[in-house]
């Protein structure tokens, strides 16, 4: 799959630390012949992924569209079209289908919040879908959505 992670407060904190376990699931993911993108709303954020060591592992980096999800793919050149993302604001995981992660303001020794995210993904791939109460389904009318967009001018 194509698996995109936001960046503020799912994987970086307010004070630029990488969450527990990030770069292990990131490895773990491509193993499993996942493609990991990273996008933000704040933009192309590449000094995050490189200052963290995550650049052997990502193989996109984007802008995320935070309005208007399926033209923004095209708006921002958003490709490959995101099979599962991982984000802490709620709206765009119940439109694009994936984890909606709890906030990641600071670090907490008991944080596995990463580590739920590949049990999730796991099972998704295994069974299509997940049990957590924090997966979301793709929006029911997502292809619709994003075939119009992508052909529009
Ligand atoms: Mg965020």
């Amino acid at each position: 799959m194509n698996i995109f992670f936001d960046v503020d407060y799912t994987i970086l904190s307010a004070d630029w630390s990488l969450r527990r376990h990030t770069r292990e699931v990131f490895a773990r993911l491509v193993e499993d012949g996942h493609q990991v993108h990273v996008w933000s709303g704040e933009g192309k954020r590449h000094k995050v992924v490189k200052d963290h060591g995550l650049e052997p592992y990502v193989t996109g980096v984007f802008a995320k569209p935070i309005v208007d999800y399926a033209k923004g793919l095209k708006r921002y050149e958003v490709d490959p079209v995101p099979d599962f993302i991982i984000d802490d604001y709620p709206q765009i995981v119940e439109f694009f289908g994936g984890y909606h992660i709890k906030d990641f303001y600071l670090q907490r020794d008991d944080d596995d919040e990463i580590e739920t995210v590949y049990q999730v993904i796991c099972e998704q791939v295994e069974t299509g879908r997940s049990t957590n109460p924090r997966w979301r389904a793709r929006h029911p009318e997502f292809d619709e959505h994003v075939a119009a967009a992508l052909g529009a001018e």
